[in-house]
């Protein structure tokens, strides 16, 4: 018997469709107020052209615009904070929207950004689930990569000094999205694999595990043969953005009622611990959970080799004792994981020395 139902808040509203992008004008000027600015984020590689955002950004003379660059690192508590004041500093009033345009990294930022704009002091304090106080700004995200779901989820992922954990709650899913697979059409190859199998990942991991439903698996079943289909078939470029775009989405409605599982456990000790991206170390890790994950793996390898994706081996040779236990230790602490995966006694299955031998194995 569950005794702690879900409620899950999802956004307020999704324009779906090629070419949608274009709606975005009229979608702002319907929150514009008199004296009113829109503060627009934006994936700094937009800022030299690559397709339609820079050129049809409906901008007007009060907004602000700031080309975002994650490519440093994950976006972090330090840099909301500093762009929310960098808001604040440059105008005495609130923004009428917030708009994010880019990959999960910019979703997140803008998610973060909307609340912190209206809670006060450092968004470290609000790492976590239900700590923030007040609605952020109207804000609006358009994805320009697919597979995080971070379009669609109720969290907003920051590393912070001490935790690399979400501000988590019904504030933060994004007031409207527009999903127009055209902007995804210039993600370099490498990338758009890595963030893609986020999403194949999500569906595998969602459907496995003990806290699967008929609801995730609706979802979840949807999205993974929209993955299979997309990356072990010959589609053309323009179907394949249109199909990973809802999968996205979809996997990440199946992992709201259900969970990650083991692979993300082991990711965020990549992240956390080495700093590597969200999309590559969960493909790092996936490859070698044979003994989990069975023939989603082997599917996984094939989508390996059939788009010839650079994916290194061998890297835990470099890695110290330290490190292993340092990323042991990150993953070991994501219990909520680690129960989807294994059920309510999973400490007698995994421990850190079974975690530290998953790393070596990478
Ligand atoms: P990303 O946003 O980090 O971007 C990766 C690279 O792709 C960057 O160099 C970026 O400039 C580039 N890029 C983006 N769009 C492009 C385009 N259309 N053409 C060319 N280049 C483009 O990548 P991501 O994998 O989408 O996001 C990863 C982030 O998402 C991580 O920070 C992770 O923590 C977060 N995440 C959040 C959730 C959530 O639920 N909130 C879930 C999973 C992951
Ligand atoms: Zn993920």
């Amino acid at each position: 018997m569950i005794t702690n139902y879900k409620n899950f808040k999802s956004i307020e509203r999704t324009i779906y469709g090629a070419g949608s992008y274009s709606q975005l004008g009229g979608l702002l000027a319907n929150k514009r107020t008199q004296n009113g600015y829109v503060v627009f984020l934006i994936d700094h590689v937009f800022e030299h052209g690559l397709g339609i955002i820079k050129k049809d950004l409906p901008l007007e003379k009060t907004d602000m615009l700031v080309w975002v660059d994650v490519d440093e690192h994950e976006p972090t508590t330090e840099q909301v904070d500093n762009l929310r004041d960098l808001i604040i500093d440059n105008h005495k009033q609130l923004p009428d929207a917030v708009v994010g345009i880019g990959g999960g990294s910019v979703m997140d930022i803008a998610k973060a950004v909307s609340l912190m704009l209206t809670n006060e002091g450092s968004s470290v304090l609000y790492q976590g689930l239900n700590l923030i106080k007040k609605p952020g700004v109207y804000h609006l995200g358009i994805p320009t990569i697919s597979g995080t779901a971070a379009e669609v989820s109720m969290t907003a992922v920051l590393t912070g000094p001490v935790k690399k954990l979400g501000l988590k709650c019904d504030w933060t899913p994004f007031d409207q999205i527009i999903l127009d697979p055209t902007l995804t059409a210039t993600v370099p190859k490498n990338q758009w694999f890595y963030t893609g199998m986020d999403c194949y990942i999500h569906c595998v991991e969602s459907l496995t595990g003990t806290l699967m439903n008929e609801f995730s698996r609706a979802y979840g079943e949807k999205a993974l043969d929209m993955s299979l289909q997309i990356f072990l078939q010959d589609l053309e470029p323009a179907e394949r953005d249109e199909l990973l775009m809802v999968a996205s989405y979809f996997g990440g409605l199946s992992l709201t009622y259900s969970e990650v599982g083991v692979c993300h456990a082991l990711s965020y000790g990549l992240s956390k611990i080495l700093d590597y991206r969200h999309g590559y170390a969960n493909c790092i890790a996936f490859n070698h959970l044979d003994d989990v994950y069975g023939d989603s793996v082997n599917d996984f390898k094939k989508m390996v080799e059939k788009h010839e994706v650079d994916l290194p081996q061998n890297l835990s040779e470099n890695w110290s004792q330290k490190q292993l236990e340092d990323m042991a230790e990150v993953a070991y602490n994501l219990t909520h994981m680690w129960i989807h995966a294994f059920g309510k006694d999973w400490e007698q299955q995994v421990d850190r020395n079974r975690i530290i031998e998953w790393y070596k194995r990478m």
